[in-house]
This record gives structure tokens, C-alpha cells and sequence, in this order.
């Protein structure tokens, strides 16, 4: 059948006692016990009335056995739901209402506090796994007959539904089918060059689709190993990367390892591929990791709705700022917000996209699905970019962070690469602050330099003169403020509607 684990399962290893994980701990789990251990989990699944279609929500602490049961979900024919170990009981609530699963897994310490809002969101069974695989979902899968017949599955059935990270909104319910997520993993698997002897070195989180299906799935399509770890933690990265030949994660990983001397040529020698996306990668970041390892980070461009899209080459010019190549199987068009028609080469526009990769839908939002398509299925991603000559996608930012101020539109990674760009400065967030006069004003968040803010080198007239010189007035921040932090989300994305949020009054 086309369920995405028979497609797996056919390409596993020939030695069932070869490694799929392997912890911190030095404790082992082979192919062999992911057969089993899945095969398990998916009986008791089916045995508590689990069938096709059927959601299985799960909030609890990364651990090889929710990858396990991850794969119980696909061997049950359930759709597979993670979400967010930071979400609250009242967000919790809010998913489970909507996505009526038969079955919630949730960490044992959650349990009571959760049991009655699963059961007013009509839950059949609340289960609990923790992050050493201990609670009631190992208890009552333990004695239970591992070899389960998968359930047969058509391409387009439903394989998981995966809430988007909520930058921009609330968080909107995104279904995959069986095709989405093996026709992605075949083409990443293929385009990144993983070899037999490949080790990964995970430490993102595995309810979002860049540590779930970009990092296990090519994983499991290269029947290799992970090194996996709870989370990203620096001592821990440098512990195991001599063990591993590919890394995953998102910028902040990145710039966290440079901002560590551990971080040296000799320490990535070995490395085969260093990867990077879910948020933008700074230039800067790009070139400063190069500088000091010899490895130009590989850049990749994706959604929750459509896992990824574009990504630079692994041989070729990996070029910073770029997000790379649509994926062979995958087009990707530049067309105007409003007309949906096709702007002229080279210029900037919403990014669309077209391809095995593209979702079903949102979950029970069949009139958002029908907005965010455009005849001919084309998705509208609601990011602005361009291709350049050499065809390079590149992002500019998300329509939804587009400033008009006095009814002209700025786009604030033109104003924020000026700004990043000076000599104090770490990075910055512009965004639109509600004005009088020009309905929307320009306002700049910047992080300095410890040394930059001593030297006053970035102070408010210095951010307003760098912009003065290269930007047109009307893209020029009406003020600059000041911050130690950035606000982002776990993804490392930065949390712009709560920048707006704190500044609104600015101009009152
Ligand atoms: P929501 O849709 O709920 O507002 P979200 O869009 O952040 O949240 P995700 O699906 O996790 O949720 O993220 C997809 C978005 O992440 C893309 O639309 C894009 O804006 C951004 N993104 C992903 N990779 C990159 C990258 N390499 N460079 C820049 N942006 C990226
Ligand atoms: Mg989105």
C-alpha cells in the first residue's frame, strides 16, 4: 500500500539490530525495536477502537518512543496530531476540541490536570508517556503482540495533522496525506546526498515538521541513526558531533555554536552537512560559521502545509540570504497578492507553490483552504520573495508583516538588512506601529553589541542616518527602539505580533 510506513518499512535494514537512536545515555534502540515497539503501540491503538481517519493528539517530552508511536499512529492508519509541549490546559483545550482525536497522549505529570479537558473534547482514552517511556501507553502495550499488520493506505489519505507555529495567528490545523510526507522525504533524502553510514544529530523538537518529518523521516528513508537529544543544549552538541555527519537545526542553533569556542575547524571536519531553516539565517551567520568551520550551512525553505519547498544545493553554491532551488519535484512561482498572476522574472512577490508536497487542507476550515489556493493548485504560501537570474528563491518576509505607512509599501527585511548591517548591531525587527498621520509607522527593534552600545555607536540617530543613506525617506523608522532580546517562539522565529503588541502606544 502507499501508507508512508510500508514505504519506509521496505527499505529498513537487512540487520534488524542496526541503530535507528541512540540517547545521551549511550542507551540503544535498533530497527528491530522499532518494529516491535510500534507494532505494539499500534495494537493497543486499534484495540482501543483507533481506525482510519481517527486523530491521535500527543503533547508530551521528546523521547524515542513518541517517534514510536509517531509510527504507530501511521501503522494504525490514525493521523498522527503532536503539539507543542509549551502549549497550556487552555490552548490544549482549544486543540482538542478541534481536532476530536479518539486518543490524547500526554506526559504523566499532565495527566490529572488534563484528564477532564480531554474528556469534555469527547476523548475515548487519555494515555500518558514520559520522557523516559514510562506511563500508561508502555503499560498497557507491554505483552501485546508486535507483529502488526499495517493498515493499508491510499497516497491521499490523511497520514498527520500538524498545527502551523502560530507567528502570524492562530495556530491553523494542517493535514498531510501519505503522499506529502513520502514523496518530501524521498526528495530530501535524494537531494541532501544521505549516504548508508550517515548519523544525524538531532535536537530539535519532534512536534514540528523540521524535527519530525525533514529530520526523522530522511532518517528513516536512509534506514541511519540519530543521535537524539531532549533539546538543543550546547555541551551535549559538542559531546556527540564527533559521532555525527549531518545536523539539522534552526539559526539560533547556529549562532549559539559560534558563540561557543568549542566551535572550531577541527571540531566539523568531519561533518558532511550542516543544515539550516524555519526561520531566516542571517547572512552574517552564514559567513561567520564558514569563516570558522569551512562549511557553508545548507539553507531550506518550508511550511507546516507543505513541508519543504526550496533548498540550496549540495553541491553548488550554497548562497546566504538565499533559501536555493525549488525541490526537483516542486514549483514554485513568484505571482502578484491580489491578481495571482505571475510577475515578471526577477521581481518581488508571494511566493506559490505546487507539488506532491502540498497539503490536503486545513483541518475543518474548508473556506481558509479555498482563500489559500489558487486555480490550478497553486499554494499561496503568504510569503513575499523572489527568484533571481540564477534562480535562487529568496525571502523578503511574510505579507502579513508588510508595513504601508502613508499608503507606501515597505517591506521590512530591506530596512532591517541596512540596519543589521551596521557595525553595533547584533539584529533587528522592524515592523508597522500604528501612526495619525500615516496609518502605519516604521518602527525599528534592535539588539546591540554589548561594545557597540558603549562605543554609542547605534544609538536612534545613528539607526536613522544608516537608513536616511540607503533607504527611501518613507522606509526610513519613524523611532528605534531599543532591546536586549528579540522575542521568538520555539522554532526561533521572531514573534512580531508581540512586538506590535508592545509598541502600539508609541505614537498614541
Ligand atoms: P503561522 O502560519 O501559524 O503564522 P508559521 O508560518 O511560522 O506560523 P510554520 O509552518 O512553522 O508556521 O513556518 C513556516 C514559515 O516559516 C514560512 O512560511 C516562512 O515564513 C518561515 N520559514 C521557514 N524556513 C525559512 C527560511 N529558511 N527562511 C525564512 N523563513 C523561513
Ligand atoms: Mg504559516
Amino acid at each position: 500500500s502507499e501508507n508512508f510506513y510500508d514505504i519506509l518499512s521496505d527499505r529498513f535494514p537487512a540487520d534488524a539490530d542496526a541503530p535507528f537512536i541512540e540517547l545521551e545515555s549511550g542507551r540503544r534502540y535498533s530497527y528491530r525495536d522499532l518494529a516491535d515497539i510500534s507494532g505494539r503501540y499500534a495494537r493497543l491503538l486499534a484495540d482501543l477502537g483507533v481506525v482510519k481517519g481517527d486523530r491521535v493528539a500527543v503533547q508530551v517530552e521528546k523521547s524515542p518512543e513518541a517517534v514510536f508511536l509517531y509510527l504507530a499512529c501511521l501503522r494504525a492508519g490514525a493521523a498522527y496530531l503532536p503539539l507543542n509541549t509549551a502549549y497550556t490546559r487552555a490552548e490544549v483545550a482549544y486543540f482538542l476540541g478541534d481536532a476530536e482525536p479518539k486518543v490524547f497522549v500526554c506526559s504523566p505529570g499532565g495527566a490529572e490536570a488534563l484528564s477532564a479537558t480531554a474528556a469534555e473534547a469527547g476523548v475515548g482514552t487519555l494515555l500518558t508517556l514520559g520522557s523516559h517511556g514510562e506511563g500508561s501507553l508502555a503499560d498497557r502495550a507491554d505483552g501485546l503482540d508486535p507483529a502488526f499488520a499495517t493498515v493499508p493506505c491510499g497516497a491521499d489519505d490523511l497520514a498527520a495533522i500538524l498545527y502551523t507555529s502560530g507567528t502570524t495567528g492562530r495556530s491553523k490545523g494542517a493535514m498531510l496525506t501519505h503522499r506529502n510526507l513520502s514523496s518530501n522525504a524521498a526528495t530530501l533524502h535524494r537531494y541532501w546526498g544521505f549516504r548508508p553510514d550517515d548519523v544525524l544529530l538531532h535536537a530539535l523538537p519532534i512536534f514540528h515538521t523540521h524535527g519530525l518529518f525533514v529530520a526523522i523521516n530522511c532518517t528513516l528513508m536512509n534506514s541511519g541513526s540519530m543521535l537524539f537529544l531532549p533539546k538543543f543544549d550546547a555541551d551535549a552538541v559538542f559531546r556527540l558531533l564527533p559521532r555525527a555527519t549531518v545536523m539539522m537545526g534552526v539559526p539560533t542553533f547556529y549562532t549559539r555554536m559560534l558563540a561557543d569556542e568549542r566551535l572550531t575547524r577541527e571540531a566539523a571536519a568531519h561533518m558532511r552537512l550542516f543544515v539550516s531553516g524555519s526561520a531566516p539565517l542571517l547572512a552574517d551567520t552564514h559567513r561567520e560559521f564558514q569563516a570558522r568551520t569551512g562549511h557553508a550551512i545548507l539553507e531550506r525553505y518550508g511550511m507546516t502545509e507543505t513541508c519543504m519547498i526550496t533548498s540550496n544545493p549540495l553541491d553548488g553554491d550554497r548562497i546566504p540570504g538565499t533559501v536555493g532551488f525549488p525541490l526537483p519535484d516542486i514549483s514554485v512561482r513568484v505571482a502578484d497578492e491580489k491578481s495571482g498572476e505571475p510577475v515578471a522574472p526577477g521581481a518581488v512577490g508571494i511566493l506559490e507553490v505546487k507539488g506532491p508536497n502540498v497539503f490536503a487542507g486545513y483541518w475543518r476550515m474548508p473556506e481558509k483552504t479555498a482563500q489559500e489556493f489558487r486555480p490550478g493548485g497553486w499554494f499561496i504560501t503568504g510569503d513575499v520573495g523572489k527568484i533571481d537570474e540564477r534562480g535562487y528563491v529568496h525571502i523578503i518576509g511574510r505579507a502579513k508583516d508588510l508595513v504601508i505607512s502613508g499608503g507606501f509599501n515597505v517591506y521590512p527585511k530591506e530596512v532591517e538588512t541596512v540596519i543589521d548591517a551596521m557595525d553595533g548591531v547584533v539584529e533587528s525587527a522592524v515592523i508597522g506601529v500604528p501612526h495619525p498621520d500615516f496609518g502605519e509607522a516604521v518602527v525599528a527593534v534592535v539588539l546591540r553589541r554589548p561594545q557597540g552600545a558603549q562605543a554609542g555607536m547605534a544609538d536612534e540617530a545613528a539607526v536613522i542616518r544608516a537608513c536616511k543613506a540607503e533607504l527611501a525617506n518613507f522606509k526610513v523608522p519613524k523611532a528605534v527602539v531599543f532591546t536586549d532580546e528579540l522575542p521568538r517562539n520555539t522554532m526561533g522565529k521572531v514573534q512580531k505580533n508581540l512586538l506590535r503588541e508592545a509598541h502600539k502606544g508609541l505614537f498614541d
